[in-house]
């Protein structure tokens, strides 16, 4: 009965530890196609007085129940294919009992009607210049507070918005700009139609007295500016970096996957929020000073974080928005790209050592968070999805694509880019859809590097001690000193003798490798990863 016993507790024990991880609300029966928004707000943009959603909405599996996440307004009247419906408010959800059970592939659609003050989601606040504002700031699941959905990123949909809001206010949304139409009241409705589907997070709204500025040169796609209205001369230079940032990602990856790009200065709990096709920047924007060691861009006269910042959110548009991580376990495929991303813009247009310092600033980020704890990156566990915005997603992920940059070549890593991009746009994608894409294109097995690095944790700490045998002879000793386990990428080492540098790759395949090399003098000095192609910590040890 004692050895039973210890077995039950086993069972259990297992068991609590699989249910540790993350429970995440993934499209179960049903699945949103398209959201008809449409939001009356009141003259001081301080409430929604009224509301209506209407979703088209297709079965997934067999089902005679259908629940929506919705936050705490007022509910004023639900229908179900046009029909009155009931439904239970629990646990932040409508839950809807259907009449008869609905079969996969057919199409329902839900509308419910609701006024009130969204407790989140849409911020009802204002402007730098005292001015009322509304803006969506929905990251990572506080959609729900303002349109009842799925409040997952997987549940993408298009989305037509209605904005009616006094006469004074501008507004902007999501997609193309349909028609603005002046009611019988005086006020105005703003149509704004999404025409590919976007994560629940990228939907937004901004509404408020916005000075709207548009660039001279004709850029990839509509772009305007929207700030308040006493920063309508900072606007130009401001986002002077947001054309060739649409050009150079159109050029390494994609033609721009949206109607429209606007740049909005507003509120934002972030630095920027990049709703497709719509982001909003944080209101100190243009008060920000360059930090050092960075400093100003040479090229824009701003200061270069702030150039990252634009090119970060731009690439999300690409990244994140269009290809959307299909769990939060991987969000590297939206931050992490986004940060590589803008390096890269960096790398091009302000030169390699802003590059090298964007890395090494990435690296510092990395091993101050590992110090506090390791996760891997695919982190199934973190409950509170706030803090998935960590150096793993961001700095590690940036990492990640730049090593795969360096082991596969720049063909074969953009090329794999290019296709993963092009296979899930406007959709989701995993971390294995990725290491699927770049395996293709480079045709090499990348799931021992996707092991260590995306689903394990740590990076390496290398240590090198040399031995000069004599006889022209070098003996070299690589060990690994991180815990966990061994790394087992490339190891570039540089020798130097009086005759000059010579370039040797360590392929260690375990914490240790002993190398012998032949060398005709002793050498003056031993480095390891020169080019810094690895996110290593490295000491060498000579004599
Ligand atoms: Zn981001």
């Amino acid at each position: 009965m004692k050895t039973l016993a210890r077995v039950i507790l086993l069972l259990l024990l297992v068991s609590s530890s699989a249910f540790a991880a993350r429970v995440e609300r993934l499209i179960d029966n049903w699945q949103p196609k398209h959201y008809l928004v449409n939001i009356t707000l009141n003259d001081q943009l301080s409430e929604i007085t009224s509301a209506s959603v209407r979703i088209n909405l297709t079965i997934v599996k067999a089902t005679r129940e259908i629940e929506v996440e919705f936050g705490e307004m007022t509910v004023d009247r639900v229908t179900l294919n046009g029909l009155p419906a009931t439904y239970l408010r629990k646990d932040g959800k409508l839950h809807f009992d259907l009449p008869q059970a609905v079969g996969p592939g057919e199409s329902m659609v839900l509308e419910v009607e609701y006024h009130g003050k969204p407790k989140d989601g849409l911020i009802l606040t204002k402007d730098k210049d005292g001015n009322p504002a509304a803006v969506g700031d929905n990251w990572p699941n506080r959609v729900h507070h303002w349109i009842p959905t799925i409040d997952h990123p997987s549940a993408k949909a298009t989305v037509t918005f209605n904005i009616t809001a006094p006469a004074n206010q501008e507004v902007v949304a999501n997609g193309k700009l349909d028609h603005v139409e002046t009611t019988a009241t005086g006020e105005r409705t703003w149509t704004y139609s999404e025409g590919v589907p976007i994560p629940p997070y990228c939907m937004i709204i901004a509404v408020g007295q916005f000075a709207k500025v548009e660039p001279v040169e004709r850029a990839l796609t509509p772009l305007s500016y929207y700030v308040p209205l006493s920063e309508r001369d900072l606007a130009l230079k401001g986002f002077s970096p947001a054309a060739p940032v649409l050009q150079f990602f159109t050029n390494t990856v994609a033609p721009y996957p949206y109607e429209k790009l606007a740049l909005i200065v507003g509120a934002t709990r972030f630095g920027g929020m990049e709703n497709s096709s719509a982001i909003v920047f944080t209101s100190n924007l243009f008060n920000r000073a360059a930090a050092p060691p960075i400093g100003m861009s040479q090229r824009f006269g701003v200061p270069l974080n702030n150039v990252s910042l634009i090119a970060h959110e731009i690439a999300h548009q690409w990244f994140g928005d269009s290809v959307t991580e299909s769990t939060w376990s991987d969000l590297w495929l939206s931050e992490g790209f986004a940060t590589y991303f803008a390096a890269l813009f960096v790398q091009r247009f302000e030169g390699e050592d802003a590059f090298r310092i964007s890395m090494n600033n990435a690296t510092l980020a990395v091993f101050a968070d590992e110090k506090k704890k390791l996760v891997p990156i695919f982190d199934r566990d973190t409950e509170n999805l706030m803090e998935l915005l960590n150096a793993n997603n961001y700095q590690k992920g940036a990492w990640v694509l730049h090593m795969l940059r360096s082991q596969l070549g720049d063909d074969a890593f953009f090329r794999g880019i290019k296709n993963y991009y092009e296979s899930h746009k406007n959709s989701t994608a995993s971390s294995e859809d990725l290491r699927a894409a770049l395996e293709k294109a480079s045709g090499k097995n990348l799931r021992t590097f996707f092991t260590r690095w995306v689903y394990d944790s740590g990076h390496p700490q290398y240590e090198l001690a040399w031995y000069w045998l004599g006889k022209r002879e070098l003996r070299l000793v690589l060990t690994q000193r991180q815990s966990g386990n061994a790394f087992v990428d490339p190891v570039p080492v540089t020798i130097t003798t009086v005759s000059g540098k010579r370039d040797v790759i360590l392929k260690p395949a375990g914490k240790l490798l002993i190398e012998r090399v032949p060398l005709r003098q002793k050498p003056i000095s031993i480095e390891v990863d020169p080019r810094n192609v690895l996110l290593d910590e490295t000491t060498v040890k000579g004599n």
